[in-house]
């Protein structure tokens, strides 16, 4: 359809202005037209009435290439789970990504921007990082060259299991190519080594490191639950933290504890793919619905999962309920509850209400569709 109006929706989009806020906006050839308090009209409508209205979620971590190991269909992780716009962190690589972006990425619904991976296979069978010549820098910088829109980052994972022997020195190559080009690195951090310290030391304004709220040892809290001094310093340097739920990558306990100690987080995603989609991640309403439990401003936490993804990676017209801006936009239900949900180490929390997400508005070119979720 090419014109719509959401009526008597509650708009969540802090940098608009909206906290909560009655209004109407108005769908025209793909883009937000109108937003105003009341728009008289007769055609096609959707009401929201006692709804909130986000823009539509921008997921930064999940894993949507199928032939790589975890990945599952971009539509299936992202219009499917009320994300509009998702970024695959890291399943592809040079070798990989013309096959991705042919075979899957041009022909989903969703907006799939990419994180490339620094090792030319990307994900296709683990490991990725356990011998240097799996780094080919001038075929990477090509690539990012060619489509520049595109990849909008790269990704490394820095963990015993990926980098082996090598240790940090992928990491530092990761960070440096990074820096020549111009694009954010997203780390994946998990057991050591290397050291999460030593890590962080190679990361610059504007680079990521998500799962940062894991519960496995040498995280950002020190035995006696402190932050750790390298994660203040470099966020004082510009790196953002992210929370990357995945099935193994976020603890409740540890995200409440660095809640307490003012270090919040700065963006909220899911690490979707096949081992939790199903559960214990399930889709970024079910992240924000537990990141809100332990303390996060429900505005705030929309915001961490539309607004600043877009701007930090650039997405153009995405991520704000602004006229001209593309129309992708999520209707939602916040509903009062009292149910018991798992983190991705089995501690619970008891949620006392919970985002569930009823209709996914999503916008090609002129176009605008609706997509009914079925929770
Ligand atoms: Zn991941």
């Amino acid at each position: 359809m090419k014109e719509l109006v959401i009526k008597n929706g509650l708009l969540v989009s802090p940098a608009n202005g909206y906290r909560r806020t009655r209004k109407d906006i108005l769908v025209r050839n793909g883009r937000i037209a109108a937003v105003e308090d009341e728009i008289a009209w007769e055609g096609e409508a959707v009401d929201a009435a006692g709804c909130l209205v986000t823009p539509g979620f921008i997921d930064i971590h999940t894993h949507c290439y199928p032939k790589a190991f975890l990945g599952l269909s971009p539509d299936v992780l992202g219009i499917e789970r009320g994300a509009t716009a998702i970024l695959d962190a890291g399943s592809s690589g040079a070798d990989t990504y013309e096959d991705f972006r042919e075979n899957y990425i041009k022909k989903s619904r969703t907006k799939v921007f990419t994180l490339l991976n620094v090792s030319k296979e990307g994900l296709l069978r683990g490991h990725e990082l356990d011998s240097m010549e799996k780094l080919d820098e001038a075929a990477l910088k090509a690539m990012v060259k060619k489509y520049p829109d595109e990849i909008v980052g790269l990704k490394v994972r820095a963990s015993a299991s990926v980098v082996g022997e090598m240790g940090l020195k992928p990491i530092e190559e990761a960070a440096r190519i990074a820096k020549e080009i111009g694009k954010p690195l997203m780390v994946h951090v998990g057991n050591y080594p290397p050291a999460l310290t030593e890590v962080l030391k190679l990361l610059d304004k504007k680079d990521i490191v998500t799962h940062a709220y894991h519960g496995k040892k040498g995280g950002i809290l020190t035995d006696t639950g402190e932050i750790i001094p390298e994660a203040l310093e470099a966020r004082e340097r510009g790196v953002l933290f992210d929370v990357g739920h995945g099935v193994a990558s976020f603890s409740l306990r540890v995200f409440e504890k660095a809640l307490a100690k003012g270090f919040d987080t700065d963006l909220i995603s899911t690490d979707l793919h096949v081992e939790n989609y199903e559960g214990p991640v399930y889709n970024l309403a079910a992240v924000v619905s537990k990141v809100t439990a332990c303390g996060e401003p429900l505005e705030e936490a929309v915001h961490k999962c539309t607004c600043a993804p877009a701007r930090h990676y650039g997405l153009a017209d995405l991520g704000e309920i602004k006229p001209g801006y593309v129309a992708d936009l999520n209707v939602l239900e916040l509903a009062p509850c009292r149910e018991q949900v798992q983190d991705s180490i089995g501690d619970t929390i008891e949620l006392s209400e919970k985002l569930v997400i009823k209709k996914t508005i999503y916008s090609r070119g002129e176009q605008s569709e609706i997509f009914e979720q079925n929770p």
